[in-house]
């Protein structure tokens, strides 16, 4: 095939059309395109960076859990709402990160789990809109997996920040809650407005891990429940609550355990089917540790008829 005469430009919408590819996103060096796919990298989750605040949920498919490639759709649908150039993102094959200002947002997931985590790690000043972000990645996400797995029954899972903060064995989670129904179909669901009941203020609420035991609860409301807004001056009162939280124990945490599993299921599960082979020479320089893919005519076709 004459690679000149390829029809790139109609390659490249059809794998967007199938969620197969994010991008273009404009580097210096020119645009970039990200297939989820064909990333063989393994993002390990670390403890969030000083400084900054880890929410964390959870989504678990009990019935019928949607197929793996599935979960590749979901990462392009997260990716496409970081398309800004001066975004760093790194795309691998358990999900992907994205380091947008100081936050940095990750969707790992395991379809062995029939699981998808959400992390957004933040800065306590801006605590109300990570909340709002990772809201919009758990919408986006849902509402592309309904689009093509009708069947799946997503159950949601809510970390405690304040457990996730001092590494708790066990956080305290709030499972299928009643303040947040999932979208079920986009042409009958209400308003994301109206499924997700509106939280306020800093009040304490209870925690299984609260250290103040036997008395009233401290955690703030906003570590738990999500909060779109916060006062400067509440945010401050979160902050010198966090800051006031016993050190830390230097003991491997539930997040690092969680993620060495997962690892090395995956890892077990790459090793009894081996990631990819592309045969095509022309594509072995396609720079897939750095995300980024040349569009030749092999990948094209490696990519849709996968
Ligand atoms: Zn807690």
């Amino acid at each position: 095939m004459d690679g000149r005469a390829f029809p790139e430009d109609r390659a490249i919408c059809l794998l967007k059309t199938f969620y197969l590819l994010c991008g273009p996103i404009q580097r210096n060096h020119g645009k970039e395109y990200i297939i989820p796919y064909l990333s063989p990298d393994l993002i390990v989750l670390r403890s969030p960076s000083a400084g900054l605040l880890r929410i964390k949920m959870a989504v678990r498919f009990d019935s019928l859990p949607p197929p793996s490639y599935v979960y590749h759709l979901l990462v392009v649908s997260f990716l496409n709402l970081f398309t800004d150039h001066r975004y760093q993102i790194k795309a691998a094959k358990n999900g992907s990160s994205v380091t947008h200002g100081q936050n940095v947002t990750t969707l790992l997931h395991n379809h062995i789990r029939h699981e998808i985590l959400l992390y957004t790690d933040t800065p306590v000043e801006q605590l109300d809109a990570a909340w709002e972000r990772v809201f919009e990645v758990l919408e986006t996400i849902l509402n592309k997996l309904k689009s093509v797995w009708v069947a799946a029954h997503p159950v949601c899972t809510f970390y405690c920040a304040h457990c996730l903060r001092s590494e708790e064995l066990e956080p305290d989670v709030v499972r299928d809650p009643d303040w947040y129904r999932p979208p079920e179909d986009p042409e009958t669901d209400q308003p994301f407005s109206q499924r997700l009941d509106n939280f306020t203020g800093i009040d304490p609420v209870p925690c299984g891990n609260d250290s103040s035991e036997g008395g009233p609860p401290t955690v703030p409301s906003p570590l738990r429940y999500p909060c779109f807004e916060l006062t400067a001056a509440e945010k401050s009162q979160i902050k010198d609550y966090l800051i006031r939280l016993p050190a830390v124990p230097a003991v491997p945490n539930e997040a690092a355990a969680v993620d060495r599993a997962m690892i090395e299921e995956i890892m077990k599960e790459m090793r009894e089917k081996p990631a990819f082979i592309i045969q095509d020479p022309q594509i072995n320089t396609v720079g897939l540790s750095a995300n980024q893919v040349t569009l030749t005519p092999a990948v094209y076709l490696y990519v849709f008829f996968l």
